[in-house]
């Protein structure tokens, strides 16, 4: 006898085994002396070196041995086949090997008749059947031969031989006692087995299928990213990742946050080498940049603000304390909505630079608009997207500079806006500068409404007049005169030679220019009402001086009114001086225009015509009136001035004034023109050193008029020592500095009889 471990042998089943133990290796030396045939039983307990009787199964099967082989160490490998079954009745160990007492078993016979064999035969090839679909080691040849035995017996007894099973299964068939109950064992077995591989195969499809799908979308995914790579639109889904990450970081602004969200998916879905999809990158960016929730401290220190305008200009007291009463206003009101303040004045009189020193001394970001010659409402409001090239407004744009949303803009030359058809460029001026509406304010590009109401606008402006009117509505006019002789003087020497200095890179002591070579520049060499032609003079001097002391060595420059002709070139006599002498037909006038005031000399000449009148110089059309006026007031003269009624059909009158290519207008030559007529046809002189100014009406009364400041001090510039000045004036002349009115004579006329008086000879 030989004890099996972890094997069960079945009648008709070939099976190979190794032995070592010493004791079965007699077992089959004995065997293959006699006949050849062992009883095969199996241990309950494989680890059993000794096995008795109690650890062995009760049934086993007797085997021929059909082959042994020595294999290295000892070990033996048995070739058998199962014969019979046989129930152990007893062991014995004696002569070096176990001999065990059997009893050879029959399978108790059980009647059946052919239908139910039958049935069986088929139930159990439907078992195999399905067994092999879902156990693929099981091989198909097998299963084919199986198939061709069609018969109950042996088609049982063969599944059981050949179908895989552990080995307490196989010593379970092997101790059924007759073949029906085999059968019920080995199909309760096999639907079992049937039961467990299903299971396992559906477990396992569900992992493959997880597994598929993972696979499948790593592989997807890479691919997409080498097309990506391919496309160069990998930067296209990073850039798209920052845009998302930035939009986050917004706190409040819901709306621009879905914006961009919404954009960044539809880039992400066109891709990069769309036209669009520069122009969808652009608007994202803008988005971004705009300063929606950032804003700076304001600096509410009024003190610091008057040190400040005061250190940045001189004289403008008057402009200064307007400017500090409305920080003031601002300041207790914590609010945009007092009106926006708008300088106005000619051009370098420090409008621009006024504005930057009240941002500097209220701690704000400083922007400038320059709004000269913009006719485009789109300009003003920004294009639609639509639009190849679109872009946001100035606006917007100037917001984005600032990088904050409270920072004070400077509106440019606001009196240079103009319309076309195009759309109205103040109505959009309008929606940003009203309170009511600008915390709201559309842009056409951004499509967002964005909150202007805390920005601190201040427009700069060279006329009051062209302002469209409804701007003008919303604005505080802050009036920014001609400077005077003097004034120029202090603030050439006070801030513009610093300036100047640090900007051409000298030093203080390297460069003087002495009192008179400064007065000289300024009578000379600059005509303006500001001091910007001054600035650039001061600029050309420090150029030559630092030329000066790199090229010859020397340590410092001086320059004084005898050697200034060696810096600035030759004097050029800028201002238009009074006549020599007395003449007829010739009377000066006073003008004032955006860049200041200016004498304007009229001319008028009779000859003998038909009662013509000619007008030339370019003159507009309320010049043109106010002439036509001073001609039929002169003719109401006639009795007084002895002039024969035919005079005036028997003669053609021409009205000249020269400077030819600039455009005059205005009312306020109309006692000039009236005066220069009357002297033309009368032949009486006029005085060479009056100037005069005032409108006239056909009854010859003199009405006030504007620009006084400037208009005296272009008169005093000319060498005029009487200006008559309508009567009505005379209250505006309390404010003007005596600097200004010394030396002139103020002839104040309510009547043209008043004028003549004075002015001829
Ligand atoms: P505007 O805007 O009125 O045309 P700017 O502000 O550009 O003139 O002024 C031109 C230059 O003149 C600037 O350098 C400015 O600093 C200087 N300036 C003008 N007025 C004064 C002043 N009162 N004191 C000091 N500098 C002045």
């Amino acid at each position: 006898m030989i004890p099996l471990r972890g094997v069960t042998v079945f009648p008709g089943m070939i099976l190979n085994f190794d032995i070592s133990r010493e004791k079965s290796v007699r077992a089959i030396e004995e065997a293959m002396e006699a006949d050849q045939i062992v009883f095969l039983v199996t241990q309950r307990d494989p680890d059993e070196n000794n096995p008795g009787l109690r650890s062995l199964y009760g049934i086993g099967v007797a085997a021929k041995i059909m082959n042994v082989a020595k294999l290295p160490k000892e070990i033996i490998r048995v070739k058998v086949e199962g014969v019979e079954r046989g129930s152990l009745l007893g062991v014995t160990d004696e002569g070096g090997c176990l001999r065990a007492q059997i009893e050879t078993l029959d399978d108790e016979a059980v009647e059946l008749d052919d239908i139910e064999k039958e049935a069986m035969t088929r139930g159990l090839e439907d078992l195999l059947e399905r067994y092999c679909q879902l156990n693929q080691k099981f091989s198909r040849e097998m299963l084919r031969q199986l198939q061709e035995l069609h018969d109950f017996e042996k088609l049982t007894m063969t599944v059981c031989v050949h179908l895989p099973m552990r080995y307490e299964e196989r010593q379970n068939l092997l101790e059924a006692n007759d073949m029906v109950e085999r059968y019920r064992r080995l199909t309760v077995f096999m639907a079992r087995e049937i039961e467990i591989l299903q299971l396992q195969s559906e477990i396992q499809q569900k992992v493959r299928a997880r597994v598929d799908k993972n696979q499948r979308e790593y592989v997807l995914r890479e691919q997409i990213r080498v097309i990506q790579e391919e496309l160069g639109e990998d930067t296209l889904l990073s850039d798209v990742r920052h845009y998302e990450e930035a939009a986050l970081k917004l706190q409040d602004s819901d709306e621009v946050k879905d914006k961009i969200h919404k954009e960044s998916e539809r880039l992400k879905s066109i891709g990069n080498n769309s036209a669009e999809s520069s122009v969808l990158r652009s608007y994202i960016e803008t988005l971004l940049e705009l300063p929606w929730e950032k804003s700076s401290e304001d600096n509410h220190d009024l003190k610091n603000a008057r040190k400040i305008l005061d250190r940045d200009h001189y004289g403008l007291e008057k402009v200064k304390e307007r400017v500090l009463e409305f920080l003031a206003v601002r300041c207790l009101t914590k609010k945009g909505d007092s009106p926006m303040i708008c300088l106005v004045g000619p051009p370098g009189t420090g409008k621009t630079s006024i504005a930057q020193s009240i941002a500097c001394a209220l701690d704000k970001k400083f922007v400038r608009i320059s709004l000269g010659g913009v006719r485009d409402e789109a300009e003003i409001r920004g294009h639609r997207r639509t639009y190849v090239g679109a872009m946001p407004g100035r606006i917007v744009d100037g917001l984005r500079q600032a990088g904050v949303r409270n920072p004070l803009m400077l509106l440019d030359e606001i009196d240079k806006v103009s319309s076309d058809y195009k759309g109205d460029t103040s109505s959009a001026l309008l929606e940003v500068l009203d309170s009511e509406q600008n915390y709201r304010f559309r842009d056409n590009y951004v499509e967002l409404p964005i909150d202007l109401s805390e920005v601190l606008f201040i427009a700069t402006a060279n006329d009051v007049h062209t302002i469209p009117r409804p701007l003008l509505d919303r604005m505080e006019i802050i009036e920014v005169t001609s400077y005077t002789a003097n004034e120029k003087l202090h603030i050439a020497r006070e801030h513009l030679m610093r300036k100047q200095l640090a900007h051409n890179g000298l030093k203080k002591d390297q460069l003087t220019i002495t009192r008179s070579a400064m007065e000289t520049v300024i009578a000379c060499y600059t005509k303006e009402a500001g001091v910007r032609q001054l600035e650039r003079r001061i600029g050309e001097i420090c150029r030559k001086a630092a030329r000066e002391i790199l090229e010859d060595g020397v340590p410092s420059v001086k320059v004084t009114g005898k050697n200034l002709e060696r810096y600035l070139g030759r004097k050029h006599s800028t201002v238009f001086k009074k006549n020599a002498k007395n003449d007829v037909g010739i009377v000066r006038g006073l003008a004032w225009t955006s860049v200041g005031g200016d004498t304007l000399q009229i001319e008028v000449n009779t000859m003998p015509g038909k009662g013509e009148f000619l007008l030339t110089g370019q003159l507009g059309d309320v010049m043109k009136e106010s002439a036509r006026t001073a001609i039929s007031y002169v003719r109401s003269l006639g009795d007084q001035y002895g002039i024969a009624p035919e005079f005036f059909t028997e003669n053609d009158i021409h009205i000249h004034i020269p400077e030819g290519a600039v455009p005059k207008d205005g009312p306020s030559a109309g006692i000039t023109m009236a005066t220069a007529i009357l002297s033309a046809i009368t032949g009486i002189p006029v005085r060479a050193d009056v100037a005069m100014t005032g409108e006239v009406t056909l009854r010859g009364r003199v009405l006030p008029i504007g620009g006084l400041k400037e208009k005296l001090l272009a008169a005093k510039q000319a060498g005029i020592t009487t200006v008559i000045v309508p009567a009505e004036n005379k209250t505006d002349i309390a404010d003007i500095q005596n600097e200004i009115t010394d030396g002139l004579k103020l002839v104040y006329a309510g009547a043209m009889p008043e004028v003549l008086k004075t002015a001829l000879a």
